[in-house]
Formats: C-alpha cells, structure tokens, sequence
C-alpha cells in the first residue's frame, strides 16, 4: 500500500488541526538508534493493523483526547531547545494530518523520527523528508492479518537514515526475524540497521527477555536497545 503525496501546496500551521490519542510529551526516546535523546512525541490517532499485544489500543480509533493546531505544536517543541521530534501512533501514516504536519514540522527545521510498522509505503517526497525512519515489522506473536503486513519494504534502501526494529518476545523468534529479512530481500540490509528489543508493557515482564535476546544480537551481529521508558516508567501513558 502506498501513502499519498506530500508537499503540494504549503499548509498553514494555524490552519492545520491535529488529533491526538496522547497530550504531547516530552521524554527521552525509549528504543532504537537514539536511544536516550530528548524529544517531543507526538502520538497520532488512528491504527488498523491490530497487533494483539499493542500497549497503545486506546490510540486505534476515536476519539482523540485533544486536538491541537500545528502552530501549537511547533511552539511546544521550540520551547523545548534542541530537541527532535518523534511522530508516532497508532501507525501514523493512516492519519490523515501526517502529511500535512510533516511539512510543516520540516518547514520549521525540526529532526523528524518516525515510527511505522512498514505496511504504507512513504512516497519519494515523504521519503527525502523524513530523517529518520523506525520501521517495525510485525512478527506472528502479533497475530495481525496479511494485508496487514507490508508488501514490500524495499523503500527503506532509498530512505535516509532507515531502521529495522523488531520487537520479540523469545529468543526463538531469531530465525523469524531472518526470514522476514529473506522476504523482503533485505539479507544485505546493513547489521548495524537491525535493532531487537524485547517486548513487555512492565519491567518485570522484560527483565528475563534483556539477557537472551542481548546475547542473540551479539551473535547476529544487530543492535540490541532495551525499552528504556519501561525500564524507568513501566506502562504509564505520556512517558
Ligand atoms: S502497529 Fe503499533 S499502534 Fe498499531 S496495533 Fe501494532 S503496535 Fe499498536
């Protein structure tokens, strides 16, 4: 599946309404390639993907807990100096406000994450825009329908600053994470582009998965990140 167009016409920030499945937040980002950096989070409405353990349901659909104008959004991050900003969901490009706020949070200058589970394809405009890009497959333990899985993650190689990130549950989930790779034809994908976390809504629920899957990325030569904002706020919202 692929998203639509970005970048037609310029869109006015104070124009631009935004709903919301969180108030926006400020935190450290929890996983991944920048793993500890300040940033603004901003947490879209709206996912139909359906993965059973998702610890943000309430972001699925309505309605949204706020709605904010990007003006208002702009003006959070710049009183929060240095920071980059990480869009996020639910899966953020089903949202109809993603692209229009893409545009303007890179009008403003802003470094942009993403979070998507992969299954819309970001067109070649989208794809120049966004300087990061945290794309995280699915694996069966998710149990999402096929449709929901991307048809093909061959964008990633024309994406800047692209990521894989897996999250498992056992250490046996390895040799799924290998064959998703061998699906998608990304054998060669750069090691040090595939990140595992283990899963778990509470600390005490990751804790026995850290060491084996640690090991296992060693052994993989991929990266391995904990969940950090379990680690430090377990399941609270906005963190
Ligand atoms: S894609 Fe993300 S938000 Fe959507 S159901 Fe899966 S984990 Fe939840």
């Amino acid at each position: 599946m692929t998203g639509p167009p970005m970048g037609t016409s310029k869109t006015e920030p104070a124009a631009l309404r935004v709903p919301l499945a969180d108030p926006l937040f400020y935190s450290l980002q929890g996983e991944g390639a920048t793993l500890g950096r300040p940033s603004v989070f901003i947490r879209l409405m709206g996912c139909t993907v359906g993965c059973v353990w998702c610890d943000t349901k309430y972001s699925w659909e309505g309605p949204p807990v706020c709605e904010l104008s990007a003006e208002e959004i702009l003006a959070y991050c710049r009183e929060r100096k240095g920071c980059q900003v990480i869009v996020t969901g639910g899966e953020p490009l089903e949202s109809p406000a993603f692209f229009p706020l893409i545009d303007v949070l890179k009008e403003a200058g802003l470094r942009v994450e993403v979070e998507t589970s992969g299954y819309i394809e970001p067109g070649p405009a989208l794809l120049d825009r966004i300087d990061q890009w945290n794309v995280s497959p699915k694996l069966k333990s998710a149990a999402i329908a096929v449709d929901k899985q991307p048809q093909s993650l061959e964008w990633l190689r024309r994406a800047k600053e692209p990521f894989l990130k897996f999250v498992l549950h056992k250490t046996d989930e390895i040799a799924e994470v290998e064959a998703l790779l061998g699906r998608y034809g990304l054998e060669d994908f750069p090691l040090d582009r595939i990140i595992i976390s283990p899963g778990g809504k509470k600390y005490e629920h990751m804790k026995p998965r850290l060491l084996p899957l640690a090991e296992a990325a060693l052994e993989k030569g991929w990266r391995f990140t904990p969940r950090l904002h379990v680690i430090l706020w377990g399941d609270k919202r906005g963190m």
